[in-house]
């Protein structure tokens, strides 16, 4: 189940997808940074397209950088255990929190299930598990947070068992929440102690999220040359010429889609909002390049026109703010600029 995500352009149209939050309630970390810090985890691609010192990898690397320095420090607890335990008067509730992720290489569910082990969650950090994969049609690439599941348990005395649940849920979603940053998803359900039944509402925050580019653009099923995806992507941090698809900017756009940006509960818990259309800024919506205070449509609406760049805008930033981030610079000053005419949002195929 997947909401289309259009990057469209005058010429070319492309699409990008977001994935949808997966939430599974299975049966079954340190340093100090300057800004919350996406750290690009390459353990999962099998591509070789992110090499070392390769063109996409150092643009992607630029992508998660600029991100990372609007996202304030400080605002992301780190993961020091995911073993929560509620206590009321001897009975205990327990929640055995695990993370997961789609492999960006295969599509295969991926599960963490000791996630404050090592490497863990440091304060301030969210990995992002990234990679390559032969897409069909004109998908440039999908990203999207990971999911959360617990294995729940516990007992003593039934009649303080609706007491301990409730200092289990509360202790977890300090721990899970991180104290800031968007709420991704809730586990909710009921636990059962003999006959005394106990609800629960397990909150979790941006701790993993995944995303992958196109690696088949000619749409041939065969995995592209590296010769080929150099002429289809624009890989490097120059300029997109006109016809190619600018790997910085999808990057940008799917990295915010991975932290939660249209694709978290904070997200969809927003009031109704003209400016925003599903899981994105409504077409057209505009704001102010942070590097240069200059117009340009926000790097989250749905489309772009193929052979240019976006960078981030105040509209970005405000909508990171709103969904839980603490930005900077503090949004405040933004300029929404209304809606455009919806005829570049109109797909095909090419
Ligand atoms: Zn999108």
């Amino acid at each position: 189940m997947e909401n289309p995500c259009l990057y469209a352009g005058t010429i070319m149209k492309r699409l990008i997808r977001f994935l949808p939050l997966a939430l599974a309630l299975t049966t079954s970390l340190p340093g100090t940074a300057s800004a919350v810090t996406l750290v690009m985890d390459y353990s999962k691609d099998t591509s070789g397209f992110f090499a070392p010192a390769s063109d996409a990898r150092t643009s992607l690397e630029q992508a998660a950088t600029d991100l990372s320095n609007v996202l304030a420090n400080g605002q992301l607890g780190a993961l020091s255990n995911n073993v929560i335990t509620g206590t009321a008067s001897g009975t205990n509730a327990i929640a055995t929190w695990n993370l997961g992720f789609t492999n960006p290489s295969n599509g295969g569910a991926e599960t963490l299930s000791n996630p404050d082990a090592v490497p863990g969650f440091a304060a301030d950090e969210i990995r992002i598990y990234v990679g390559w994969r032969n897409l069909t049609g004109s998908v440039l690439g999908q990203g999207g947070p990971g999911s959360a599941g617990a294995s729940l348990g516990g007992g003593g005395s039934p009649s303080n068992w609706i007491a301990a649940v409730n200092a289990m849920d509360t202790a977890s979603d300090v721990m899970m929440n991180r104290g800031g940053g968007p709420i991704i998803g809730t586990l909710n359900g009921n636990l059962t102690l003999g006959a005394t039944t106990a609800t629960y509402s397990l909150e979790f925050g941006s701790f993993v999220g995944n995303l992958w580019f196109d690696s088949d653009t000619d749409n041939d099923s065969i995995t592209d040359s590296s010769g080929t995806l150099n002429s289809f992507w624009n890989l490097d941090l120059g300029l997109p010429s006109g016809g190619q698809s600018d790997l910085y900017s999808v990057a940008l756009h799917e990295l915010m889609h991975a932290i939660g940006f249209g694709t978290s509960q904070s997200w969809t818990s927003l009031p109704a909002d003209p400016n925003i259309s599903g899981g994105h800024l409504s077409t057209g919506v505009t704001g102010l390049r942070i590097t240069d205070n200059v117009s340009q449509e926000a790097v989250m609406t749905p489309t772009i026109t193929v052979g240019t760049r976006k960078s981030l805008t105040t509209t970005d930033l405000q909508y990171l703010g709103a969904i839980g981030f603490d930005v900077i610079p503090e949004p405040g000053t933004t300029a929404l600029l209304g809606l455009l005419g919806l005829g570049l949002l109109r797909r095909r195929s090419r």
